[in-house]
């Protein structure tokens, strides 16, 4: 039976780029059961949403029932994890299922998480339980809802079978949506093999889908690297902004797209402390909140590195020119950020590096600071009152002349809602025994983050003093 077709799917990168994706399938799935379907991702993407309600939809979306002509993908990739080079990584878990073109005209991946063993899976079991499915799908909704370039979930479809973890856990599959799944990984891969022009296919690809105007640089490698620079410099200084911490920094997550991938260990900082970390395997604090931006900077490194045998004599010195700016770019666009967060005219570095330091000393909850100032409350919130009332002063004066639409104009950037880890942990408990409400409702909250609702008090805030510290595991 021809199942109806919900996707009129692509394979450009395939295509553009042969011996980097290997043709694999999804484990089949006896009775897949639709957790949750993303309607809004689904417009965009120009999907009859109720067809993939339908048993077919539900069947693509673990990549069982597959229409003709459509082959799921392993993609290979490398990848730094930990500050250590490792030669293959690749989709250990997860297969491309197609490129689709949305209603804007944009190319995305339609990618699915959860898919049994592959190739790249390197003796782990290839599989996706519920919890972390479900904990992607509403970080990444989170993100995109407070403007944060992010991957997507279209699905999470549970799959019906175990998954053995510390515990055994319900399994799932998500399906995520992403401008694409090429990674600094990606470079470190088609580099190391040598290929030169498969490398260059990959760079004339990456330039063609997501950075059209190098192609008319005197030099399109090197304005490749400079404007994945300039995006992935933006997102970090977004991640920044929102505490949020991504837990696994290694180059195979670090897109040249500039979207946010792969919500394993991440998680949003309360208290202020550059210190934070939450993943149990980060005992250096490598990936740290206050690292962030130098870890970037060490993994655009690592790609530029891969470019070099596409560029002339010159390339390491043209390279470390463009790296060089990077340190003032993230600035600009913190600084940028923080002048909204502050509700000030134009942005004033120290004001805000200022401020941080203010907020770690008097471990002031990140996300609350922001509301309570447009509210006129943050004085409440330190216990140095001087030192509160200094910095304060400063803000004041710059403040634009018009002060009527300061509060407001605040309130639209800074997040009131936002998926605090108790709060997701207690709804990932709750969907796991069965009741979906409490998830629900907090994707509601964070879909929505910036205005306040009656009814969702018990989501704002951080988790009350003395309860046990988030720590989130790996290999989820
Ligand atoms: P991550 O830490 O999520 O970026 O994953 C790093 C690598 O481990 C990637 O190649 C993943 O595909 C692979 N991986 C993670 N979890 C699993 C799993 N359960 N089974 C197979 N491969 C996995
Ligand atoms: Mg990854
Ligand atoms: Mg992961």
């Amino acid at each position: 039976t021809a199942a109806r077709t919900l996707f009129t799917f692509d394979d450009s990168y395939a295509r553009d780029v042969p011996g980097m994706s290997l043709p694999w399938q999804a484990v089949e799935v006896a009775t897949p059961e639709l957790l949750v379907l993303n309607d809004a991702l689904a417009a965009e993407l120009g999907v009859d949403a109720a067809g993939l309600r339908e048993p077919a939809g539900v069947a693509l979306l673990v990549g069982n029932g597959l229409p003709d002509g459509v082959t799921t993908r392993a993609l290979v990739y490398s990848g730094h994890q930990w500050g250590v080079y490792r030669p293959r990584l690749g989709d250990g878990r997860a297969l491309l299922l197609g490129e689709v073109v949305d209603t804007r005209g944009r190319r995305r991946d339609l990618h699915l998480k959860g898919t049994g063993a592959t190739p790249f899976s390197r003796g782990f079991d290839g599989m996706a339980a519920v919890g972390p499915m479900l904990r992607e799908y509403l970080m990444g909704e989170a993100m995109q809802a407070m403007g944060v370039p992010t991957t997507r979930a279209l699905a999470v479809v549970a799959t019906g079978t175990r998954v053995r973890r510390e515990r055994s856990l319900p399994g799932a599959v998500l399906c995520r949506v992403a401008a694409s799944h090429l990674r600094i990984g990606t470079f470190e891969y088609a580099a190391a093999s040598g290929d030169r022009e498969m490398l260059r296919a990959l760079a004339d690809h990456v330039i063609a889908r997501h950075h059209p105007a190098a192609a008319d640089a005197p030099q399109p490698y090197l304005e490749l690297f400079r404007r994945v620079v300039d995006a992935q410099a933006a997102l970090v200084a977004r991640w920044m902004l929102v505490g949020f911490v991504h837990g696994v920094m290694s180059t195979d997550n670090t897109t040249v797209s500039g979207e946010t991938i792969d919500y394993g260990p991440c998680a949003f900082m309360d208290a202020v402390d550059p210190a934070t970390v939450f993943s149990s395997l980060d005992d250096t604090g490598r990936y740290a909140y206050g690292r962030q931006p130098s870890i970037l900077r060490w993994n655009l490194a690592r790609f530029g590195e891969t470019l070099a045998p596409l560029l002339g004599p010159d390339a390491a010195d043209a390279l470390d020119g463009v790296l060089a700016g990077y340190p003032a770019a993230y600035e600009r666009y913190w600084a940028t950020g923080m002048a909204a967060k502050l509700g000030i005219a134009a942005p004033d570095v120290a004001l805000g590096t200022d401020l941080m330091d203010l907020l770690h000393a008097e471990h002031v909850d990140f996300t609350t600071f922001f509301r309570a100032l447009a509210a006129g409350t943050a004085r409440d919130l330190v216990l140095d009152r001087a030192r509160f009332d200094a910095w304060a002063a400063r803000r004041e004066a710059l403040l634009p002349a018009d002060r009527a639409g300061v509060a407001a104009a605040m309130d639209r950037v800074n997040p009131l809602y936002i998926p605090r880890n108790d709060r997701v942990d207690a709804a990932l408990a709750a969907a796991e025994a069965g009741d979906q409400a409490p998830f629900e409702r907090l994707l509601d909250a964070v879909s929505r983050p910036f205005e306040q609702r009656p009814g969702l008090d018990d989501l704002v805030g951080p988790a009350p003093t003395g309860s046990i510290p988030h720590v989130t595991y790996c290999g989820t």
